[in-house]
């Protein structure tokens, strides 16, 4: 995501909210996506997220009244679990861990754009990327920069009562062990891969589950509009990237993407693969919208800075 977002990564395309009342209400009152009723909704709640109770000893936990649509997953082991991002720090994502698992918890960010690191502040074992942008991110966000996200163009009522435009921002918090490419996180009776994919961001990386055959991407990849415009994105870096993750399609059964919906197949891993180098030759058609190209694709579309 993006430190200025005008626009969001729905599903299919992206959708402008210039027109901001009217919209951002439709999109409050839209039906909830058909695959969730594939999975249990937990009573489980601290009044902002919604939990979901996914296969293979992993819960999905939505914030669907934040216009980004953000999915953090919490991943329990026998011994330890792993939160793999922390949500934007609207609502208090340590208190609906606390109720799933009794077990220490690590974080693992897919990468550190804000909407994804919000919870942090609240656990003491981080794990993160060696990278000067995982330090800079690190730092936290003002209010100056956060207010909007949390505004009723953005959000849909009601905010948790200790949040508000006035005082919403990304606290800081510190990374307390680096990870590398191949490393295996132990949780106690199933182990996780750590993969790095930069390209989204210098720090993105995604997480294989190969005894479970899932996938958690990160903004790597999820259905909607996928973000490569901002400064921190490297084309080149993602396409590796992406072709890396599509050559591991075989070995999953599911993707858990990081925006939209919890599940997405992962044969679209190869699709994004041919389609990038497409989009960023001209050879397919985009739309101009918010100065920025939006090549669409089926499930995914793909969202290019607009040359000058
Ligand atoms: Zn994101």
């Amino acid at each position: 995501m993006s430190p200025h977002p005008q626009s969001l990564h729905l599903l299919g395309t992206l959708i402008l909210v210039a027109a901001a009342p009217c919209i951002a209400q439709t999109r409050c009152e839209a039906p909830r996506n058909p695959v969730f009723a594939k999975y249990d909704k937990l009573d489980i709640t601290d009044g902002w997220f919604e939990v979901y109770r996914l296969p293979g000893g992993v819960y999905a936990l939505f914030e669907p009244r934040q216009a980004e649509q953000v999915f953090s997953y919490l991943i329990v082991g026998e011994k330890r679990a792993l939160l793999f991002d922390s949500g934007f720090g609207i609502g208090h994502i340590d208190v609906v861990v606390k109720r799933l698992t009794p077990l220490p918890v690590l974080v693992l960010n897919s990468h550190t754009h804000y909407d994804h690191v919000g919870g942090n502040f609240a656990f003491s074992e981080i794990f993160g990327v060696d990278s000067d942008y995982t330090r800079k991110s690190a730092q936290g966000k003002p209010n100056s920069l956060m207010a909007d996200m949390v505004s009723p163009r953005l959000t849909c009522p009601p905010l948790p009562a200790d949040v508000t435009p006035e005082n919403f921002s990304i606290r800081p918090f510190r990374v307390t062990s680096t990870v590398f490419d191949g490393q295996r996180i132990d949780l106690g009776g199933r182990q996780l891969e750590v993969i790095l994919t930069p390209g989204h961001t210098p720090d993105a990386l995604c997480l294989l589950d190969r005894a479970q055959r899932q996938l958690f991407t990160g903004d790597t990849f999820y259905p909607g509009g996928l973000w490569l415009f901002v400064p921190e994105t490297d084309l080149d870096a993602y396409q590796h990237s992406i072709e890396r993750l599509a050559s591991l399609a075989s070995s999953v059964d599911v993707l858990r993407p990081a925006h939209n919906l919890p599940e997405a197949d992962p044969r679209l891993l190869a699709k994004v693969a041919e389609a990038l180098p497409q989009a960023r030759a001209g050879k397919v058609p985009f739309t101009i919208r918010n100065d920025r190209r939006v090549y669409g694709f089926t499930v995914f579309s793909i969202v290019l800075a607009n040359p000058k």
